[in-house]
């Protein structure tokens, strides 16, 4: 059956689809500061850095050299070439250009692969909190959503005996990412090691590890996933260039996985997209083969920012927070904040109500942590200019003290 919403017939999945809640916020933001309101957004996760030189180039030379057709499917053999010796060098992983798929995006990377392995009904788990998108490609699967959650005292990772009592006989696949978006955690070896040893004892539950944060990372040793050889073959790696080299409107992500999976993503991305970009592929092969300093030089910026944001967090009573291992987000709990009122005399009941709140009171923009499956947290993005963090923290600081009992 189909819904009606005004005038436009849609389809029921679309009817009960939300809105991707960093994207909705970000844009808010955008319209705010159009109509000339002063507001400060933390919301978006992009570095707010422009793509190295060497990158743009690569891709301006493949304009000019014909690369304005259709690439195959599957991506231009030389990225993944150039992937898969990534993926050896950087990850200990062997494979090969047909283990490798690029996509327009780690985004349809993973919904392709979510397509392709998951039936209606199938359990799917997810630790929370969790990125946005990964609970809507569940849905939009029509799968149902298992939700392990995580606290503050575990670093909001889930541990070896959550996710064996979550596997079910209908466990078709584990979501997770590494470091994590929104708390910026990452598995140890050994946290790794833990979860592959329940994951052997159930050889139907095929993992997601995603790695788009993999440059990103602030003394912690990146560990993928796949490494571990007894469940290599049931891991798809995703990874991607928007973060780690900053490369976000290129819209390139890819895959790493055992060969049937790579052969019916391939054929769903024919039915969608006919590919990624080949131009930008060029571009992306520069990035893996280049000049990776321009990459360390803006983790050695959201580092200093990461460290300047956690002291000034610390200090705003009733924030709680660790210090994240990678990305550039923290994910701070605001508990203390829920239940408490408003100059105007509106009780802050949850986080959606607290963002709100900050935007109007003091023009601070937050993404609320009810879409990344938790009640009481909000998540500010680093990836801005330390003026900006700084003036941010202000401002959450005094909307917060005019909170009362
Ligand atoms: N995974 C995670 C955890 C992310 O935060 C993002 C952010 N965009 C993506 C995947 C998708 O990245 P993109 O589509 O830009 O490659
Ligand atoms: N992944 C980024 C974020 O979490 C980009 C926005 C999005 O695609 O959700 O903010």
């Amino acid at each position: 059956m189909s819904t009606t919403t005004a005038s436009l017939y849609t389809s029921e999945l679309i009817s009960s689809l939300e809105e991707s809640a960093t994207l909705a916020i970000s844009k808010k933001v955008r319209e705010l500061k159009a109509e000339g309101r002063d507001v400060i957004g933390l919301t978006l996760g992009e570095p707010d850095f422009d793509t190295p030189s060497h990158i743009r180039e690569a891709a301006k030379q493949a304009l000019d050299d014909g690369y304005t057709h259709y690439p195959p499917v599957a991506g231009l053999n030389e990225l993944r070439e150039a992937i898969a010796a990534k993926l050896q060098r950087d990850n200990g992983l062997s494979y090969t250009a047909a283990n490798v798929m690029v996509s327009t995006g780690a985004k349809q990377s993973l919904y392709n692969v979510v397509q392709c392995l998951v039936n209606p009904g199938d359990e799917v788990i997810i630790p929370a909190p969790f990125w946005v998108s990964y609970s809507a490609m569940v849905h939009i699967a029509r799968a149902k959503l298992v939700q392990i959650d995580t606290g503050i005292d575990s670093a909001y990772k889930m541990s070896a005996g959550q996710l064996e009592a979550a596997i079910t006989p209908n466990t078709r696949l584990l979501m997770m990412s590494t470091p994590s978006n929104p708390t910026g955690s990452m598995y140890s070896r050994a946290d790794l090691a833990a979860l592959v040893e329940v994951l052997e004892r159930h050889p139907q539950v095929y993992v997601i590890c995603d790695e788009i944060y993999e440059l990103l990372t602030y003394g912690q040793e990146h560990v993928s996933l796949a490494s571990f050889a007894s469940i290599k073959d049931r891991v798809i790696t995703v990874n991607g260039f928007s973060k780690g080299f900053a490369m976000t409107g290129w819209r390139l992500g890819y895959i790493a996985a055992a060969e049937p999976i790579i052969d019916v993503c391939e054929k769903l991305q024919g039915q969608i997209t006919s590919g990624a970009n080949a131009f930008a592929m060029k571009g992306a092969i520069s990035a893996l083969t280049g000049d990776m300093q321009p990459s360390e030089d803006m983790r050695l910026a959201f580092l200093e920012r990461r460290n300047l944001l956690y002291d000034q967090l610390r200090a705003i009573d009733g924030v709680e927070v660790i210090m994240p291992d990678g990305a550039f987000y923290f994910y701070p709990d605001m508990k203390a904040f829920l239940g408490k009122k408003a100059p105007d005399g509106t009780v802050i009941n949850t986080t959606d109500a607290l963002c709100l709140y900050l935007i109007d009171e003091v023009g601070l923009a937050l993404v609320p942590g009810e879409a990344f499956g938790t009640k009481s947290h909000v998540r500010i993005s680093y990836a801005y200019a330390p003026a900006v963090l700084s003036d941010a923290v202000q401002r959450l600081a005094t909307g917060l003290g005019r909170l009362t009992d």
